[in-house]
């Protein structure tokens, strides 16, 4: 794969978005469709948990609320795309105002995925999300349950979040939605046996003992300094194949944030801390844009298949 870059390219993104720090040609991912659009509703949040990838927090202001008016423009250009799914991720998507707005209409055209912690700010707007119920496009909560245990999990969210959490999957359940389930991975415990456990919690709570599940490892706070190891192109060569370079999120969708007051398409959900990833104001611009691999997160997903998303 030869990658090349245009003269603004190279004024605007820094050497080591094109070589490692040994010189040797960086790996890139060119995609090849928009299937899913994801849109960052903010980083304010109602918890703040210290591992948050995102840094959100109460009253957080590094990405800021994406507005109706500041969405429907990208919602609009990704039909002319031939997007599939519009997926939302924050902060928590329901401390932002125009959310439910937002969801309405974007489901007037496709199926929509929310990420949520699934506690207060979602529980106060179920009588909002009534009217979302029997729409044609189906509309999905992915629900963040970080462990098992409620004492482990309110470690990081704050006491009484596992038992809230676990409320507002019951409810949203009971409302009919398609729901899953985000929790880090145990490096030392046996997947059959995290498994057992979850089944426990949900067939507890009055939910489906086998919810799906998503997985993630350790993304590590917004611009911390992570030491991985460097991608090049021969290793997208030697260590993956053409279909297995077409799951990477970078391949087939885009995230959409508002930052600095503007709002700017980037690489994917993972990369909103480096500024180099921001490809575009419009969503076909960035598309022509081939990805680095510089960030540290880019390792998880060569080495271990990371994705936010649930589509592939
Ligand atoms: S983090 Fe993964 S999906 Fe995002 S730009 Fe890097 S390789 Fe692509």
């Amino acid at each position: 794969m030869k990658v090349t870059a245009t003269a603004d390219e190279q004024r605007t993104r820094s050497r080591l978005w094109y070589v490692t720090t040994d010189d040797k040609p960086r790996g890139f991912i060119q995609s090849y469709a928009l299937d899913e659009l994801w849109l960052h509703t903010g980083t304010a949040c109602n918890l703040a948990c210290p591992f948050c990838l995102e840094g959100s927090k109460p009253g957080d202001n590094r990405l800021q609320l994406m507005r109706f008016d500041d969405a429907r423009p990208y919602i609009d250009e990704a039909l002319t795309l031939g997007v599939k799914q519009f997926s939302f991720t924050g902060g928590e998507p329901f401390i932002n105002k125009d959310m439910v707005r937002i969801l309405d209409y974007s489901l007037g055209y496709r199926p929509c995925l929310v990420l949520t912690n699934a506690t207060e700010p979602l529980i106060k707007r179920l009588p909002q999300l009534e009217s979302l119920r029997e729409r044609i496009h189906k509309l999905h909560f992915r629900v963040s349950l970080d462990h098992f245990e409620a004492s482990q999990h309110d470690v990081g969210r704050g006491e009484g979040m596992f038992a809230l959490a676990l409320e507002g999957l019951r409810k949203l359940h009971d409302m009919g939605f398609a729901l899953s389930v985000a929790n880090q991975v145990f490096a030392d415990i046996p997947p059959e046996e995290v498994t057992r456990k979850f089944a426990a919690v949900f067939r507890a709570a009055g939910l489906p003992e086998d919810l799906p599940r998503v997985e993630f490892p350790e993304f590590y706070p917004p611009e911390t300094a992570v030491s991985a190891p460097q991608i090049t192109q021969r290793c997208m060569t030697d260590f993956q194949t053409e279909k297995s370079r077409r799951d990477f999120m970078c391949a087939f969708s885009r995230m959409v944030v508002k930052i600095n007051g503007r709002t700017k398409v980037y690489a994917c959900t993972l990369v909103d801390d480096d500024p180099d990833y921001a490809l575009g104001e419009t969503l076909a611009q960035s598309l022509q844009v081939p990805v680095s691999m510089k960030h540290h997160r880019c390792y998880s997903c060569f080495r271990l298949g990371a994705s936010c998303s649930e589509m592939k």
